[in-house]
């Protein structure tokens, strides 16, 4: 068995344990059923298994989670941003977004990150580990008790490249979009990755229900090296390929996210540049005028700069969306929170 935390654990695994522990075939449901559906913090609220069994299950498979240390309320918007702390004290954070069509949670897949892309405040510390799949899905469960509203949407979008724990991710959306846990459609489901290009074509294959989004920033293979490191290791003319094999394998349309930073990728030449590299393929760009974080001078395009690249794109027929600042009151950009945490218990 690969995965020996509980909460990791998928329901046929489950009943694969609880049956060699010489408990009845019934149990495992019930036992899922209070972790991914009651959402219960500890084997100690479950009440119609005796204590003496989750004592011996918990011996041999720990309950991993996350415990709340921290929470900020956008005066804004609604956005909550929350710190996690891991069994072995790492933390992490998440994101609570209210929307119309209802609650979207943005995830962390990591601690800190090691793709190195040069605006993002969460790879400045490196990565330190990769999160399990019940790390991953209490974030959405713990979120879910706290505001006793139901969590409608999930994106992979924190700290982290999601594809860098490939197995857990996968493992994690299983679980996630299980009827007998919280059934969250695999639709209303996102990952975002920096492109690493090979499990982009898994990613197609394995699970092409979830929506994909893909973290471009640049025009251009040469503009994209000093954005983002994993540049150098694929072109944009592979990751490009990959995108079209996701399209047409998964028939749904794929994400583009670029980040424009004022003075680097946002003149009109690029614009026009973007517009012809996508022509063509079922895809949907989505601006967003990028966080300055206070290690790096990256700033934000006026509104009129951002409006005139996108623009350009839709008068080039590109489908084109410009991201709303969530919890502006609350913020320091994605990962800040963390990383101030981190440094503040280090020193
Ligand atoms: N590693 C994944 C997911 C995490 S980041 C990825 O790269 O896609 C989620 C998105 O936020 C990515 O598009 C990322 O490039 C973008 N991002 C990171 N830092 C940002 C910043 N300071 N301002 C705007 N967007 C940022």
């Amino acid at each position: 068995m690969q995965w020996t935390d509980l909460r990791s654990m998928t329901a046929p695994e489950l009943l694969s344990v609880v049956t060699e522990l010489g408990e009845k075939k019934f149990r495992a449901g019930q036992i899922y059923d209070w972790l991914h559906k009651k959402l219960v913090r500890g084997t100690d609220q479950i009440t119609n298994v005796s204590p003496a069994f989750l004592g011996r299950l918990t011996e041999a498979y720990p309950l991993y989670g996350v415990r709340r240390e921290a929470c900020l309320s956008s005066d804004l918007d609604g956005t909550k941003k929350y710190l996690f702390r891991l069994h072995d004290d790492n933390v992490i954070e998440s994101v609570l977004m209210p929307y119309k069509h209802g609650n979207s949670v943005c995830i962390s897949s990591q601690a800190g990150c090691r793709m190195g892309c040069r605006f993002c405040a969460s790879t400045l510390l490196g990565l330190t580990r990769n999160l399990y799949p019940s790390e991953m899905l209490d974030q959405i469960y713990s979120i879910q008790e706290e505001t006793g509203q139901r969590v409608s949407h999930v994106v992979v979008m924190g700290t982290g490249e999601p594809f860098d724990n490939y197995d857990s991710l996968c493992r994690m959306i299983e679980i996630l979009s299980d009827p007998k846990g919280l059934g969250i459609s695999r639709r209303n489901i996102t990952v975002s990755t920096c492109g690493l290009v090979p499990q982009i074509y898994r990613f197609a294959d394995d699970l092409p229900q979830v929506t994909l989004a893909i973290s471009l920033h640049a025009p251009n293979d040469e503009m994209r090296r000093k954005l983002m490191p994993v540049a150098n290791r694929y072109s944009m003319e592979e990751l490009m390929e990959a995108a079209r094999y996701y399209t047409e394998k998964t028939k749904r349309r794929v994400t583009f996210e670029y980040s424009l930073v004022r003075g680097v990728n946002d003149g009109k030449d690029q614009a026009r540049e973007l517009a012809r590299r996508v022509a063509g393929m079922n895809c949907h760009i989505n601006l967003i005028p990028v966080n300055p974080i206070s290690e790096r001078i990256f700033e934000q395009p006026d509104r009129s700069r951002v409006d005139a690249f996108a623009g350009l794109l839709a008068g080039n027929h590109v489908q084109v969306t410009v991201r709303r600042e969530m919890g502006r009151d609350i913020q320091a950009a994605c990962g800040q929170l963390r990383k101030s945490y981190v440094e503040r218990s280090g020193s």
